[in-house]
């Protein structure tokens, strides 16, 4: 299921033939689509067609080509629209030096008022904006004070851009524009994190190949996500799923993820055995948000699931390339639970695979690893620097600065006795990643570089 994030369904190109787009958009599981209005006219027309069909939602704005008409009343305008319960968003609201259909000075003053306005409402915003940029976000950080959230739709612009975007804790929403030959788009769609991610089509414009010089519609999002899938090296229903999520914690439609111990991403199974964990590092977002690509895997350690529920809700796990246990938590610190797992799973002919911090030996006071030998095809540990008191400065050990030797001995360990073993770093700023990688390879261990904006 998707959700198309910016549709324009009140325009002519659409509204003749409401019901049929809206019946092609269920056919090709479009569960919700939030249509935009720009104007007076428009933000009317967008919560009559909200009310009248359940799955569709309505944002309220004024466009900056409509700028020059906005008049004294626009504050009344809106709120008058805020507190129906369609109406999850302000906007489209921002800035077009491209096309230029009014005045600068009234675009800009035009969007300082939605910006206030989406701080006053509690609402996100959408925010468009095409060859203005710098402009856009001084007016968000000069009247949004770091209150207002919400989206840059159609994004297109560059890498620094990007960083800005994220910098400010808006989300980014990918057109049709993204799957065109001539794109520039793929590195900055590579480079936004999932976990900001939005689809949208912004139809009836930017109709994604190969319906190109068709009218677009909702039923088209799915292209968009399968360029994006294909360029994040993810399945389209990974980008279904995180999309999803994102597009509820934004704009709040839809339900949030359910907790989850057995989880798809890619085709791969996963499986999190707990949340805890001898390490803090200061890259892990378990605290903050337990959320790995849409999968809510966030437990106490009275939810830890036994191994007979981890087998149960695997089902057949044939279906999948391989299995990992990983998490956020250190599957070790269940080791007997996980060896029960692996059994089972090596019966089923499964490869499984360990993300590990390296720390199991001191956790379990033993050698854990020749235990491991025929269950675990290859393990993956982060072994985050190549000195320990910069190893622990990053990850906080329970274990104090023993954790680092203690982490490279059980790598050796593993070496010895398991077919594949990996050393990781994240890319976290300062981190020393060709001493990294001199160090695994000196063990004898493959190595591979994590980026440090992407969990699972
Ligand atoms: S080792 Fe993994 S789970 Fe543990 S704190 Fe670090 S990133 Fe989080
Ligand atoms: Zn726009
Ligand atoms: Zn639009």
């Amino acid at each position: 299921m998707f959700i198309d994030t910016h549709a324009h369904l009140d325009f002519p190109e659409l509204r003749p033939n409401l019901e049929s787009v809206l019946s092609n958009a269920r056919l090709a599981k479009i569960r919700n689509i939030i249509t935009i209005g720009i104007d007076a006219t428009t933000n009317h027309a967008a919560l009559e067609i909200a009310t009248q069909h359940e799955q569709v939602y309505a944002s309220v704005g004024w466009h900056p080509h409509e700028a020059d008409k906005a008049g004294v009343d626009l504050e009344q305008h809106i709120r008058n629209f805020s507190s129906n319960p369609k109406v999850v968003a302000l906007g489209e609201a921002g800035l077009d030096y491209y096309r230029h259909r009014s005045s600068r000075e009234n675009q800009r003053s035009v969007f300082a008022r939605m910006v206030n306005l989406a701080v006053d409402l509690d609402k996100p915003l959408i925010v468009h904006c095409r060859e203005a940029f710098s402009d856009t976000v001084a007016i968000i950080h000069q009247e949004g004070r770091g209150k207002v959230r919400g989206v840059f739709h159609c994004f297109s612009g560059t890498l620094e851009e990007l960083k800005q975007v994220l910098d400010l804790d808006f989300m980014i929403s990918y057109t049709g524009n993204i799957t065109y030959k001539n794109s520039t788009l793929l590195p900055i769609v590579k480079a936004t994190p999932v976990e900001r991610l939005l689809l949208e089509t912004d139809c009836p414009f930017m109709t994604p190949v190969p319906n190109r010089g068709k009218r677009n519609e909702p039923a088209f999002v799915p292209l968009v996500a399968a360029k994006i899938a294909e360029i994040k090296r993810l399945s389209i229903e990974d980008v279904a799923r995180i999309t999803r999520f994102n597009t509820h914690r934004l704009f709040g439609i839809g339900e949030a993820p359910q907790n989850t111990f057995v989880y798809p991403i890619r085709n791969s199974i996963y499986i999190a055995l707990t949340s805890r964990c001898t390490n803090a590092c200061v890259f892990c977002p378990r605290s903050i948000q337990p959320v790995v690509k849409g999968h809510y895997i966030g437990m106490r350690a009275s939810e830890e699931p036994t191994a007979e529920q981890v087998i149960t809700a695997l089902g057949d796990p044939t279906r999948y390339d391989e299995a990992v246990f990983c998490g956020f938590g250190e599957p070790t610190m269940r080791f007997e639970t996980l060896l029960q797992v692996a059994r089972w799973l090596k019966s089923q002919g499964v490869t499984v695979r360990l993300d590990t911090n390296g720390q199991g030996n001191l956790i379990n006071e033993r050698n854990i690893v020749p235990e491991m030998t025929g269950l675990i095809d290859s393990v993956s540990i982060s072994l985050n620097e190549h000195r320990s008191d910069l190893y622990q400065a990053l990850v906080h050990s329970d274990f104090g600065e023993a954790a680092f030797q203690a982490v490279l001995d059980f790598a050796r360990e593993c070496v010895q006795f398991l077919p594949e073993t990996t050393l990781s770093v994240v890319t976290y700023p300062g981190v020393d990643v060709e001493a990294a990688r001199q160090m695994a390879l000196s063990i004898g261990a493959n190595f591979r570089v994590r980026e440090y904006n992407e969990v699972g």
